[in-house]
């Protein structure tokens, strides 16, 4: 694919003015359309061109990504475009839910319009640095034949033709990131009480979370078979170990939301399953809700 394919970016707000500079500054010829228009000034500096209306917009490329608020806000913006759409390759960096991505890929299927759905773990000053990594699905066609275009963004990490599935990955792996900074926190806080700096503590996380990632192949094998017998450690010690920490927590004169809840968690799954019962046994009572 030629590295200097027009592209079209609908949606002008931090993340999809991070995309079009993207692409300005790989040469790609550019078409830029925002609701308000003045956020485009900078782009057009940098040589994008500024559509009057989206239609116009579309029409300028075969390629248009969309990044807008939400699935709302895409929806109502696409949905008198399909005719300007048909034909061309709408990839949707919109943030949404797996139904949404599927409702959308429907909806293009049915207006012949090639659909790449996408989630984006980066933040928009991490577009094109290291470590930036789109979540695609959909269209294998649109993937493999935009590649490089999307690499100007972040390492494509392409999930299969199910739409809806780099929606759920990127909530699966937010998660993640949500309870590692809650847990972050409350451990800076705790360690606050003793006039211990966050920035302190940190080199000692960053060196236990290289520990924790070194458990989680063991537990995603067991997590998959549903054989969750353990001589590592049970799950009596880890539940005993929360309810210290959510003790000492108090003491100390801090909140105690995050083991809290962890231990509400690990003392349900205690209460259902066997003592030698390892961590990994969790995602029973985690699926059974
Ligand atoms: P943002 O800065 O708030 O921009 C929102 C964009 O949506 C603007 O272009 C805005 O247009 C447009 N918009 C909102 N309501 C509209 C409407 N009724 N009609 C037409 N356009 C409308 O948000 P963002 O940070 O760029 O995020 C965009 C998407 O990227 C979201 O789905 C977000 O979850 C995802 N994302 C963001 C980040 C991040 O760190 N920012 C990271 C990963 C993913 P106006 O300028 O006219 O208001």
């Amino acid at each position: 694919m030629d590295k200097r394919e027009r592209v079209t970016v609908l949606g002008l707000g931090r993340m999809g003015a991070a995309l079009a500079g993207a692409l300005l500054a790989a040469g790609h010829p550019t078409t830029v359309w925002n609701r308000s228009a003045a956020k485009a000034g900078d782009l057009v500096a940098r040589g994008a061109v500024l559509a009057r209306t989206a239609a116009e917009a579309v029409r300028a490329s075969e390629v248009v990504v969309v990044c807008v608020t939400d699935y709302d806000v895409a929806g109502d913006l696409l949905g008198p475009l399909a005719g300007e759409l048909a034909g061309r390759a709408l990839i949707n960096l919109t943030s949404g839910s797996p139904e949404q991505a599927r409702r959308s890929a429907d909806w293009a299927a049915e207006h012949g319009i090639d659909y790449l759905d996408g989630t984006i773990m980066a933040v928009p000053q991490g577009i094109g640095q290291p470590g930036s990594v789109l979540l695609l699905s959909g269209s294998a066609e649109v993937h493999s034949g935009r590649k490089a275009l999307i690499e100007l963004w972040g390492d494509g990490d392409y999930l299969g033709a199910d739409a809806g599935l780099s929606a759920l990955y990127d909530l699966a792996l937010l998660g993640v990131m949500w309870s590692t900074i809650a847990s972050f926190l409350h451990g800076a806080a705790l360690l606050g009480t003793e006039d211990v700096t966050a920035q302190q503590f940190l080199p000692k996380v960053e060196r236990w979370l290289g520990a924790v990632a070194s458990f989680l192949p063991g537990i995603a094998a067991q997590a998959d078979s549903g054989d969750y017998a353990t001589d590592v450690s049970g799950l009596d010690i880890n539940v005993a170990g929360l309810d210290l920490l959510a003790r000492v927590s108090r003491a100390q004169g801090i909140g105690t939301d995050v083991p809290a809840a962890l231990h509400e968690l690990y003392a349900r799954r205690l209460a259902q399953g066997s003592a030698n019962d390892g961590l990994a046994s969790l995602i029973d009572t985690i699926r059974r809700g």
